[in-house]
């Protein structure tokens, strides 16, 4: 290492690298926020380090330590960052395509001795497999991001990955059209510059800010999705069905979009439960949740709505489609068998639905579809009613009450 100043820049890049990798520790372990990203993070910084402490060993001699494996290090660390990003995100791990591409740059790197005659073409392989790296973490930074948050927004966040990647896209495209510049770019690289050493720095705290922004960020979408989904079924719940009942309901105000609402009770669920025991009674519940699903368009709103109490807002259905919906799933439900402890258990579901007219209400709406699946039970269950108005629902009740 050449001067003083270069010696307090790579003790200042190691104690803020070194910092970052503490504190993607303390996510993973104590706070348990997007554990396994967080790990891939703190490795990322500390091989970062460990790459960057080597590469200012480098001298005239061949040494495979300070060229090869510091190389290596800090290119694993930039494969960590990807990692991480697609474990916070949950996208598919890209581990083959990446370690093809490691075993690669190392392959080319092996082919000639470690030494400053052949620094053109090592810094090549080194610079190319980085901006690959870097510009693919931000790629799949941008698609994750741009799915919560606008476009602009996104593409800013990732401004750091692609900067990066620029920076050794423009480093191995100098060196290969002008090798004479090695000199210029090792002196940089030795760290002699104030501007090269402070973007060193500030890239590598916006990268891990960036990172961190996105482990939070998902840790807020996690609970969000938590207080709007039942815990048992993964269907939504009752506090987010409100919101989705005011869209449908302001869509058919004002583009008579027709929309109908069901309500779906499991017919003697407590004898389930009696026989079979609560653990039978909930796979009965994640099973019915599961042919729901699978019955239902993607458009449709599943929701628990009660203990073995289902509700469904089902878009532009009317009154004769919401019929046919209700028979499918009754003949789904009523033919599939659930198997537990070697026995089978079989259901029915009470159904009752309403579909949307000018002078009801949300609130209306939700009575009679409740209504009509409690016409349903009293008329001997596994049954498909309907309510077409409040005074038809009255009308009804005090006539089964008499
Ligand atoms: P009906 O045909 O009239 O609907 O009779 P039912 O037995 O289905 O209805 P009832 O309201 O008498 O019983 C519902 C039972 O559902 C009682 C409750 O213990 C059970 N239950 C509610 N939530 C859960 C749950 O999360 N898991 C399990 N296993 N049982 C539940
Ligand atoms: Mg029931
Ligand atoms: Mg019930």
């Amino acid at each position: 290492m050449e001067n003083s100043q270069s010696i307090v820049f790579v003790q200042f890049f190691s104690l803020i690298a070194l910092s970052c990798a503490i504190a993607w520790t303390l996510l993973a372990t104590l706070l348990r926020i997007a554990p396994r990203a967080s790990w891939c993070f703190a490795a990322a910084n500390t091989f970062t380090v460990i790459g960057i402490l080597l590469y200012t060993q480098r001298t005239e001699a061949i040494n495979y330590l300070y060229w090869f494996v510091a190389d290596m290090t800090i290119l694993l660390g930039f494969a960590l960052v990807r990692w991480g990003c697609q474990y916070l995100f949950k996208q598919a791990l890209s581990y083959r395509f990446d370690l093809i591409l490691l075993t690669t740059a190392a392959l080319l790197m092996l082919l000639v001795p470690p030494s400053v005659i052949y620094a053109v073409y090592l810094v090549i392989v080194m610079s190319m497999t980085a901006a690959i790296f870097i510009s693919l973490s931000g790629i799949d930074n941008f698609r994750a991001v741009k799915k919560h948050l606008p476009l602009y927004y996104a593409a800013l966040l990732n401004v750091p990955f692609f900067t990066i990647g620029l920076l050794f896209i423009i480093r191995a495209i100098v060196l290969l059209f002008s090798p004479q510049q090695l000199a210029h770019i090792s002196a940089a690289d030795k760290l002699n510059s104030p501007l090269v050493l402070w973007s060193y720095i500030i890239l590598l705290l916006l990268t891990n800010l960036v990172l961190f922004g996105n482990a939070l960020a998902r840790l807020v979408f996690k609970v969000a999705r938590l207080a709007n989904k039942d815990q048992l079924t993964g269907l939504w719940n009752r506090h987010a069905l409100l919101d989705k009942l005011k869209q449908v309901d302001a869509l058919w105000l004002r583009n008579d979009l027709a929309y109908s609402l069901m309500v779906l009770d499991l017919d003697h669920f407590k004898r389930i439960n009696d026989t079979y025991g609560h653990l039978a009674g909930d796979k009965v519940l994640k099973h019915t949740a599961e042919t729901l699903q699978n019955t239902l368009r993607k458009i449709d709103f599943i929701c628990r709505y009660g203990g073995e109490e289902f509700l469904i807002i089902l878009p532009l259905t009317n009154k004769k489609e919401a019929q046919i919906v209700a028979e499918k799933i009754q003949k789904k439900i009523k033919e599939s068998v659930i198997v537990w402890q070697k026995k089978h258990i079989s259901t029915t579901l009470s159904i009752g639905y309403a579909t949307c007219k000018t002078h009801l209400n949300i609130e209306q709406l939700l009575q009679l579809a409740d209504d009509a699946m409690y016409l349903a039970k009293s008329r001997g269950r596994n049954t498909i009613c309907s309510l077409d108005s409040i005074e038809q629902a009255n009308e009804i009740i005090s006539t089964t009450r008499q």
